[in-house]
């Protein structure tokens, strides 16, 4: 049995106060999530909505929740009401149903743009070309109830630490050329959420803002 209020702790005197940690309970259950609560922390992420809500609901409401994983357009409404910040924006599409389900909320959303960086083929997440397209379209100025604070990545899955590092500092220049050309005068432009529990450490030396940490709190998952 991992000591889960011993690994969050220790985890966090490790990491500079100025990068958030985002404790990452999918597949756990409450009870876990409940241990590390306990410890004081109150930031927790999920990454699949049907597991969010129902953990969400049994556990203290003054948790910050974050969604880590991607988004179906059409269980968007089910988190808006609640969920501090999307990490998993990755279509245009995806935004604009966001912002609408927002405004009926009358909430203004915190979302991340996430990018493509990891050599594996997946189907999630913008490019460069993609995201600047975005960001300088008419469309996107129309968006109300959704503020864009940063990008999200996922390096490759490697024991090959420079690559990695590539990776993340790529991310970092996208993060950084958006921020010049896009979002000079939004200050909450600011996230760079990368570093997982095998490469957070080279994400907070490139420039890491969130981390999301799961097996390091709560052991390994099956
Ligand atoms: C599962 C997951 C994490 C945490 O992974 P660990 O390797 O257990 O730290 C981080 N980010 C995303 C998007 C995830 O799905």
């Amino acid at each position: 049995m991992p000591d889960i209020a011993s690994n969050i702790i220790s985890l966090k005197q490790q990491i500079p106060p100025s990068v958030k940690l985002i404790a990452v309970s999918k597949t756990k259950p409450v009870s876990d999530v409940l241990e590390a609560y306990h410890t004081g922390h109150r930031i927790f992420g999920e990454n699949r909505v049907q597991e969010l809500l129902s953990k969400k609901d049994s556990l203290p409401h003054d948790i910050e929740w974050h969604l880590i994983g991607h988004l179906q357009s059409n269980k968007v409404k089910y988190v808006v009401p609640f969920i501090s910040m999307i990490h998993s924006v990755d279509t245009f599409k995806l935004l604009k149903i966001i912002n609408t389900e927002a405004e009926k909320a009358n909430r203004v959303i915190d979302c991340l743009l996430q990018f493509h960086i990891a050599a594996e083929e997946t189907k999630f997440g913008f490019n460069m070309s993609e995201a600047t397209a975005i960001a300088g379209s008419e469309d996107f100025t129309r968006l109300k109830s959704v503020r864009i604070c940063g990008v999200m990545g996922m390096a490759t899955f490697t024991g090959n630490e420079k690559q990695i590092r590539e990776e993340f500092r790529y991310l970092v220049g996208c993060f950084n050329e958006l921020k010049l050309k896009y979002f000079s005068r939004n200050p909450e432009f600011r996230e760079i959420s990368i570093g997982m529990s095998s490469d957070y450490k080279i994400a907070i030396e490139e420039g890491s803002t969130i981390i999301r940490i799961g097996s390091i709190i709560f052991g390994e998952r099956k």
